[in-house]
């Protein structure tokens, strides 16, 4: 058996044997012409054909797995429309005299390398959409049916998997993927965590041959190559406890969260789009304690405008009838770039332009999106956090621009509700200057994802510094309980959301702290919840 690590792209795990997917990306051969109208009128039938498909894939990809994902498959058919690719293709044919499906080929190609050397880590990530909207094409033209994929049950493989393909196979068909190229960020990884397939990616799959037997668990990163028995029972094992322990805590679903001797803590749910407010409802969740607005932003070519935004804010607090979501403000730059927000390359991304710092440069995106938080607040009971907070100033500066939200909507007549404001406490200056910024705000959210590779100096997002970046360091623990001190003693509650909040070997050390509540991804609500009803 030999282990191989990857990176994480989708949690879960799964054991069968390998598929080397090949469909995705058809390689098409130079292949000279007579009858170059006959082509071009050959490529145009295509292009209407792939359109329908593509429209018939977005609203599959709406019903079954969301608007989020949806929205991947509106991108490919504007690629599809782009002017520049519709002529490339078209001079292709006339100039060279080749065939369309080599002139289409020949288009995703140079497109694609075009997208793939942009800094823009959300632009490289569209490179793969538009070889996927080549390859659908040339399909069309070759009448290769996008069916004809297997009918069995396999560990799909693949140096990279474009959305469209995981779309395409499926979730019924695939155990899992595992992939070379890819990332956390990449659209086919956002899909295969909606379908809740397993993924791993940055693999060498050049080891991989197609019947292998393998073990794929999503959760560590990790792929296991013609696994033994006995890793395949730990693996089996930890499905079917997994699959035990969530049955019987489905038990605790309506039960209060609340220690042995009556301490109540509250149990809120971090999510990071729409579709996830059904999970959290279907977990328990008291509320939402975080919510990532910023995968609204992403992954599109243009800002969201007001009313998309206060449509959504307002159906995620409609849903949770009263009980209380936290909406934080756009945290985007660092790991999160958006391709219509420009941005220097930067040596430190972590470190640089990102989150509140964007927010109050750009003040009119800002506003937009408080005033949408305001709207929506008419609804439910919604509460506004501002990210990456590092000084008393950024916070007054933040309420300024809320006051002027507010005064905005005001003066053009427009309903809103009441906000309570928090920020959170992320950086290792926002922990030093607690006392100073519990008197400025209503509550405190500790973020220590962030606050963990910023005190320690390990990016998060590095595998080689894995080993540095622990999460229950004992400097984190001090500085949460400073937090936690700092908050309480200005008379206001305070929150965990980051990854920490979930992980039950500390929990009980956080509610003797007095953490008021715990945010969690929706899966961990009960677990969390069950271990506090067991503390004393
Ligand atoms: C955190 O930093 O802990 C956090 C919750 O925010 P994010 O993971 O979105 O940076
Ligand atoms: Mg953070």
């Amino acid at each position: 058996m030999k282990q191989v690590q990857g990176i994480q792209a989708s949690e879960g795990i799964a054991i069968g044997k390998v598929k080397i997917y090949q469909g995705a990306q058809p390689v098409v051969e130079p292949q000279r012409v007579q009858d170059v109208r006959k082509e071009l009128a050959l490529y145009e039938f295509a292009c209407r054909e792939a359109t329908l498909e593509l429209e018939r894939v977005y609203r599959q990809a709406m019903g079954e797995v969301g608007k989020q994902a949806a929205e991947i498959f509106e991108a490919q058919l504007i690629l599809l429309q782009d002017a520049s690719f519709d002529r490339y293709i078209r001079e292709k044919i006339i100039g060279e005299q080749v065939s369309a499906s080599y002139a289409v080929y020949s288009a995703g190609e140079h497109f694609g390398a075009i997208l793939g050397a942009m800094p823009d880590e959300t632009a490289r990530a569209r490179r793969m959409d538009m070889k996927d909207v080549a390859g659908r094409v040339v399909r069309m033209l070759e009448q290769r049916s996008q069916e004809e994929t297997e009918q069995e049950c396999y560990v799909i493989v693949s140096r990279e998997m474009t959305p469209g393909a995981v779309m395409t196979l499926g979730k019924d068909k695939v155990l899992a993927y595992i992939t070379q190229n890819g990332s956390y960020q990449s659209h086919a990884a956002i899909l295969a965590r909606s379908m809740e397939i397993p993924a791993v990616t940055g693999v060498d799959v050049s080891t991989l041959e197609d019947g292998m037997e393998v073990a794929v668990d999503g959760e560590q990163g990790v792929v296991y190559l013609q696994p033994d028995e006995a890793t395949c029972k730990e693996l089996l094992d930890r499905v079917e406890e997994q699959k035990r322990l969530e049955k019987a805590r489905k038990a605790l679903i309506g039960a209060q969260t609340v220690t042995l001797s009556g301490h109540k803590v509250g149990l809120y749910a971090n999510i990071g789009s729409r579709e996830e407010v059904q999970a959290v409802i279907d977990n328990g969740g008291e509320g939402i304690g975080l919510l990532r607005t910023e995968f609204l932003f992403l992954g599109r070519s243009q800002m969201p405008e007001e009313e998309e935004q206060y449509r959504t804010y307002r159906y995620i607090a409609e849903q949770m009838q009263g009980k209380k979501v936290v909406l934080r403000t756009l945290d985007i730059g660092g790991d999160k770039p958006a391709s219509y927000l420009p941005m220097e390359q930067e040596e430190n991304p972590a470190l640089g332009y990102r989150g509140i710092r964007i927010c109050l440069q750009h003040r009119e995106l800002f506003l937009t999106q408080l005033r949408a938080v305001l709207r929506a607040a008419a609804y439910g009971q919604v509460a506004v956090m501002f990210p990456m907070i590092t000084s008393v100033d950024e916070v007054r500066k933040a309420k300024e621009c809320l006051k002027e939200a507010r005064e905005q909507l005001q003066a053009a007549g427009v309903s809103y509700g009441q906000v309570q404001m928090g920020i959170m406490i992320e950086t290792p200056a926002a922990v030093m200057l607690a006392e100073e910024l519990a008197k400025e705000v209503d509550f405190f959210s500790i973020g220590t994802n962030d606050l963990t590779q910023y005190t320690l100096a390990a990016d998060r997002q590095n595998p080689a510094v894995r080993q540095v970046y622990d999460t229950r360091h004992p400097a984190i623990m001090k500085m949460i309980e400073h937090v936690v001190a700092a908050a309480h003693k200005a008379g206001i509650t305070v929150s965990i959301c980051g990854e920490l909040g979930g992980d039950v070997t500390v929990t009980e050390q956080f509610v003797h702290m007095g953490m008021d509540i715990f945010s969690v991804s929706p899966v961990k609500l009960l677990e969390i919840r069950e271990r506090i009803r067991s503390i004393s």
